[in-house]
């Protein structure tokens, strides 16, 4: 048989098999999109590591440079995506620079990817060569305990969940997972999500950590029709945030500290733009929202905008900062009586959801695309608010 009728018989079966034991023959192809079934022809899988070229951290500079590693081999219930796009979030910065402790490297971040799948293993139906896929937070867990069955796999009972990069894997032949920011990418088919026809692959790529981390707690306290929300902090989450709360019904203020925002946040929609230069602007909102979700990456006043939430209310902490610190007193004396939490990204089941939601209301991210060897300026620009609003990487340039 030649290479062509191998992959016809894979492909109508709907899975891998391990034909020889040489290594990605075949694998790097044409970027196109959508993948027709021809160029689906060039792919060609045989087992064997993954060789894959990435963009990795290698100290705690934040500079990122070229790299080539192998992932392990594609195994039973794994799928292999040849990744066209990956988005940049804040979280990939503060990991890699060591923000939140020790880091393993050489790290590839990225936990926003999206490509095509290019091989199969043999339990798996979810997927099949030629689909679209993606990616986010995480690629593993035990999927047995009850977490992991009622689709929270990111709060795994028995502590088994494997984000996307920097967790120990003794699989992998670098020993901890490795992100996005790469060609090809090795995860158990579960942890995959199906990209809807109507939603562009690179648009796709940052609903799979800032859109899953603002939709679930907005769904999960039911944001009805007219409810007031706050949205803190608009870059990459918070400018989804806003975008799914407007879709929901909701009237959506927006709070930011960056003067130079407040005409690309007012073009999203939102009732008012509130530019918080000082914290005497948040006065007039006192016990004013229904609602109120904060993606600040870094440290802020939680107590003073949570006193802008209705008594009993909810506010919840979605971004990550270094070292972030809440004084419990603050929220005591603004007597806002406000129901605080903090939610960690979503469940697989409900990112599926998510972006079945902004394939039926057109809710889409504002991006842009950026190649590889623009990262390292792209991470500056983040991390100096200039983002509008996110940066997505076209996977063909690394
Ligand atoms: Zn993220
Ligand atoms: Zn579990």
């Amino acid at each position: 048989m030649d290479k062509d009728s191998i992959m016809n018989a894979l492909i109508s079966r709907r899975r891998f098999s391990k034909l020889s034991a040489t290594v990605g023959a075949g694998m790097v192809s044409a970027h196109t999109d959508p993948i027709t079934p021809t160029a689906q022809m060039k792919y060609y899988y045989t087992g064997g590591n993954v060789k894959t070229k990435a963009y990795a951290a290698f100290d705690e500079s934040g500079e990122l440079r070229p790299w080539e590693f192998e992932r392990r081999p594609v195994g039973d219930n794994d799928i292999l995506i040849e990744i066209k796009y990956a988005s940049i979030c804040h979280s990939d910065i503060h990991q890699e620079k060591g923000d939140w402790g020790k880091v393993t490297y050489p790290q590839v971040p990225g936990h926003e990817i999206v490509g095509i799948v290019i091989a199969v293993g043999k339990n798996v139906t979810k997927f099949k060569i030629g689909d679209r896929a993606g990616v986010g937070c995480m690629v593993d867990s035990c999927l047995e305990c009850d977490s992991c069955k009622n689709g929270l796999e990111q709060h795994c009972d028995n502590d088994q969940t494997l984000f996307t990069y920097g967790n120990p894997d003794n699989r992998e032949p670098t020993s901890i997972t490795q992100g996005g920011y790469s060609s090809h990418i090795v995860v158990r088919d579960h942890f995959a999500v199906h990209i809807p026809e109507n939603i562009k692959l690179q648009e796709a790529a940052p609903l799979l950590c800032a859109g899953i981390t603002t939709y679930s707690p907005l769904m999960k306290y039911k944001i009805n029709k007219g409810d007031k929300v706050g949205v803190v902090g608009i870059g990459g989450l918070g400018h989804l945030a806003v975008k799914i709360a407007i879709a929901k019904g909701a009237k959506v203020y927006a709070f930011t500290t960056t003067a130079e925002k407040e005409q690309d946040i007012r073009n999203l929609g939102v009732e008012e733009v509130i530019v918080v230069d000082d914290l005497s602007k948040l006065q007039p909102y006192k016990g004013k929202f229904d609602y109120m979700i904060a993606t600040v990456p870094e440290q802020f006043d939680a107590a003073q905008y949570a006193a802008t939430v209705k008594p009993f209310g909810y506010f919840t902490v979605v971004g990550m900062g270094k070292n972030f610190m809440l004084d419990i007193s603050n929220i005591v004396m603004s007597q806002s009586r406000v129901n605080f939490n903090a939610s960690l990204i979503g469940g697989i089941a409900e990112t599926q959801e998510l972006l079945d939601f902004c394939s039926q209301t057109g809710v889409r991210p504002q991006i842009q695309m950026i190649s590889a060897n623009q990262i390292n300026q792209a991470w500056k620009d983040v991390v100096a608010k200039k983002a509008r609003f996110r940066y997505v990487i076209d996977a063909a340039t690394i």
